[in-house]
């Protein structure tokens, strides 16, 4: 198994529904550790940014609006097949697929507001990591 980084963003309404800590316990609980952490409220051209790879797609702009609906938390989180590890605990996308026991079964309220964002592979993890965490934002674990 590989050590990797991935990124997590715990969207709008997982913020409004105050899910910070539970969210964080279970990736911490499976082994992930942050590894860089910050709150913001992302504008409309930092979301167009982020989700660019969706641009064409017809729900675009609603994702874009919900993105930018409310703050969001967003981590880097390191562990073995992080990035993997992270999709598993976050559930599939829909949450009416979502694994039982998985954020989005149990808190998600629909395709598009399904409380958490995981990068999908190793290469595009980098990127996204770079956009929130450029300047030196990500703290190695030296214990
Ligand atoms: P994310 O990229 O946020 O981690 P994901 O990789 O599971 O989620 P994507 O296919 O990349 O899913 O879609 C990005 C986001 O766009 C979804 O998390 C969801 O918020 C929204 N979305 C995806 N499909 C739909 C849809 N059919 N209708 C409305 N919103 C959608
Ligand atoms: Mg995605």
């Amino acid at each position: 198994m590989a050590v990797e980084q991935t990124l997590s963003i715990i969207k709008p309404d997982g913020i409004q529904k105050n899910l910070i800590g539970e969210i964080v316990s279970r990736f911490e609980n499976a082994g992930l550790e942050v590894v860089a952490a910050r709150m913001m409220h992302l504008s409309k051209e930092q979301a167009q940014e982020f989700y660019v790879v969706h641009k064409e797609r017809p729900f675009f702009d609603d994702l874009i609006k919900y993105m930018t609906s409310g703050p969001v938390f967003v981590q880097a989180l390191q562990g073995d097949d992080a990035v993997a590890r992270n999709r598993e605990i976050m559930g599939a996308t829909d949450p009416s697929d979502a694994d039982p026991g998985t954020i989005r079964a149990d808190h998600a309220a629909s395709i598009e507001e399904n409380v958490v964002h995981g990068s999908d592979a190793a290469e595009t993890a980098a990127v996204e990591i770079a956009f929130f965490f450029a300047d030196n934002g990500v703290c190695p674990r030296t214990r």
